[in-house]
């Protein structure tokens, strides 16, 4: 028997948080962002259940090419462009779009030998300073790429640093605004929290220039059905629904009399007697070792909590109150237990200093997954 560990994606979700971006945002196309491998859920296993996107943005050439062979048709949009002049190649042959942020892929551009018009993404800085062309220098730009005969058409991008705070997106805005006010072409801005936080659908004042500016959404971490303004709001604060669970078996218990200790360094003494159950998941899957004691789980669908040190393929949780658990007990580390409980990855990635985004791209190889669709 395999080691009783799962990650499972729902498909559902995807769905779900799709249709709920989509439903709230009608006036944009909505781009799945899902670089990473999909946020470590697997480009291939997510497929089936992003179709209702409008398109799908990524950063590695070779996972373009797999969401084409999946049998993708519609746009695919490359969010760094290329790396090197014989990526453009590739742009041709597969139809793929491509962002523009600095000089060098511009030259590339010019250089390179096609039949195709290109699509690009001209990015600008508005304050990230990662990528993308400052605004002064940003019509310039435009009008260099405009005069290529590879280019067929410019759309108009930025990335905010700040989108999850409440006025982090005014200045950038009104620098893109400006600077973009007489350049045509669509516009794509908003990352999740920025769709979240500041597109109509949000519960919060618009900003009523970016209903404008929005052409195309880019979420991730939302369509991953995480959070990504936690803890100001939950995932479910904004109607998502987890598309990764992970879960584990009990595959030991121990009983703990009061002055016992439990895991490495001893790190958890038991006040009292207390009944321990050993589940096998630990950081070499990819669950951080550094939740500490009271690092919220489900078992069985019934809340508890970790103790004692995360080990390797091994952690402990606490079973003094749950009586009929025990010995092969589920217990889910996040996402949902088949009681319809649910442990927001957020809640435990906040435990471990680190972001849902964090936790999803690190499941590791050695952790089997299954594909849940309800829609069969
Ligand atoms: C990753 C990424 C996104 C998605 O960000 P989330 O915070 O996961 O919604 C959007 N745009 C760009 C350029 C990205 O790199």
């Amino acid at each position: 028997m395999p080691r009783p560990i799962l990650a499972t994606i729902h498909l559902e979700s995807f769905r779900h948080n799709i249709k709920r971006l989509k439903q709230s945002n009608p006036q944009s196309n909505l781009w799945a962002v899902v670089k990473a491998n999909a946020y470590g859920h697997g480009i291939e296993r997510v497929f089936k259940g992003i179709q209702a996107a409008d398109g799908i943005a990524l950063l590695d050439l070779e996972e373009a090419i797999k969401v084409r062979q999946l049998g993708w048709r519609g746009p695919i949009l490359l969010l760094e462009g290329v790396f090197e002049a014989r990526d453009l190649e590739m742009c041709s042959r597969y139809h793929l779009w491509h962002t523009v942020h600095c000089d060098e892929q511009i030259d590339m551009l010019a250089a390179h030998k096609t039949h195709e018009g290109h699509r690009v993404f001209l990015k600008m800085n508005t304050g990230m300073n990662r990528l993308g062309f400052a605004p002064h220098s940003y019509q310039s730009a435009w009008t260099r790429l405009n005069a290529l005969p590879q280019v067929d058409e410019i759309s108009l991008m930025t990335h905010f640093s700040d989108g999850d705070t409440a006025n982090g997106i005014i200045h950038p805005m009104e620098i893109f605004d400006k600077v973009t006010q007489d350049l045509p072409g669509e516009r794509t801005v908003c990352n999740s929290a920025a769709t979240l936080l500041h597109l109509p659908s949000s519960n919060i004042p618009v900003n009523k220039q970016l209903q404008t500016s929005s052409d195309w959404i880019r979420p991730g971490i939302a369509m991953y059905g995480a959070s990504p303004d936690y803890p100001q709001h939950t995932a479910q604060d904004w109607g998502l629904e987890p598309t990764m669970t992970l879960s584990a078996k009990i595959i030991g218990i121990q009983n703990l009399s009061a002055g016992d200790s439990v895991g490495y360094g001893s790190s958890f003494t038991a006040q009292h007697d207390m009944r321990v159950g050993i589940v096998a998941c630990g950081y070499a899957d990819g669950y951080p070792r550094i939740c500490p004691t009271g690092t919220p789980v489900l078992i069985d669908g019934h809340s508890s909590r970790t103790i004692g040190r995360v080990s390797m393929d091994m952690l402990c949780v606490d079973l003094s109150h749950l009586k009929s658990s025990g010995m092969g007990s589920v217990v889910t580390l996040w996402g949902k237990a088949t009681n319809g409980a649910i442990i927001s990855i957020d809640e435990v990635a906040a435990k471990a200093q680190t972001l849902g985004y964090e936790l999803m791209c690190s499941v590791t190889q050695r952790v089997p997954f299954v594909i849940e669709d309800l829609d069969l």
